[in-house]
């Protein structure tokens, strides 16, 4: 049903819940009021403003492509957000059927290993050689999932072959940047259908747009270092105890860098968010 929204309701997000009221004659509804929400995804819109992703989540998947390339500054970015929500996420590296020898694979798990080592699960994907979908379906199996990652990642294409019969538009990568185009600009909430013998409910997948750069809400120096797992066994070697592990002397975390105990695009994805947040709290 094609809904209208009370005024006073404000903006609603896919994965909220609602009561609604149907006329059924004009085959029309009204959502007349909305239901608290339980973890919400959202990032920092203009002037401040936050611009909601989705509500109701308990699953974040990280969808990151072979190829144009996977990202370990965009994985940390949700990593933070998943931690600020206390809800799982996994890396979903797809389209594997691009990779050419075992070494390819090799060198990918390399680049995540940090995130592996801290109980991030791998997970590899594709539509195009089926694989991993089977993984991927029972994972999500009665929860509202979420799917993020850059526009191109094959998100579309993912959700395409949970849901039969779906048949949404796949973007087509621009042969000249290698860059996904913007098919959509709101997140959209599908049902999945429920597995053989299962229960009624197979759980929701809401896709998200691709955003360029996504930022978690701003958090304190401690709060940050919380959610960066790896970085657990030195905090507290510094010499300074606020350390903001930057210009201080005697910092266990640029040791830790330098000697390979911590890998150096954690420590930028985390130098990054640093300043950003103390960017946004000095606006
Ligand atoms: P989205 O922007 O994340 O929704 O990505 P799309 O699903 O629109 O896919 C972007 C491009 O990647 C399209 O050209 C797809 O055909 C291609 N693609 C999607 N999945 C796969 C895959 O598993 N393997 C390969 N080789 N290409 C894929
Ligand atoms: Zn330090």
């Amino acid at each position: 049903y094609r809904c209208a929204i009370r005024q006073h309701l404000g903006k609603l997000v896919a994965g909220d819940r609602v009561i609604w009221q149907t006329d059924i004659e004009k085959n029309t509804g009204v959502v007349i009021s909305a239901l608290p929400r339980t973890h919400e995804l959202s990032r920092p819109g203009f002037r401040g403003q936050t611009r909601m992703i989705a509500a109701n989540i308990d699953f974040i998947g990280i969808v990151m492509p072979v190829l144009p390339g996977i990202h370990p500054d965009m994985i940390d970015r949700y990593l933070v957000a998943a931690n600020q929500l206390g809800i799982p996420a996994i890396i979903i590296i797809n389209k594997v059927d691009l990779l050419s020898s075992e070494e390819d694979w090799e060198a990918i798990a390399c680049l995540l290993e940090p995130y592996t080592e801290f109980g991030i699960e791998l997970l590899p994907a594709s539509t195009l050689s089926k694989t991993g979908l089977d993984d991927l379906r029972a994972f999500m199996d009665g929860k509202n999932s979420v799917f993020v990652g850059p526009s191109g990642a094959g998100k579309s294409s993912l959700i395409n072959a949970l849901i039969p019969d779906l048949h949404i538009r796949v973007g087509t990568l621009s042969e000249a940047t290698g860059l996904g185009k913007h098919t959509t600009t709101n997140s959209i909430l599908y049902h999945l259908p429920p597995l053989n013998g299962s229960e009624l409910f197979g759980g929701n997948l809401i896709d998200s747009p691709g955003i360029r750069q996504f930022s978690p809400t701003p958090c304190s120096l401690n709060e940050l270092e919380s959610y960066y797992p790896d970085f657990s066994t030195y905090l507290g070697g510094c010499k300074y105890k606020n350390c903001t592990h930057s210009i201080e002397p005697n910092c266990a975390i640029k040791n830790a860098v330098e000697e390979g105990g911590i890998a150096v695009s954690r420590y930028q994805s985390f130098q990054r968010l640093l300043t950003e947040f103390k960017n946004e709290s000095e606006h």
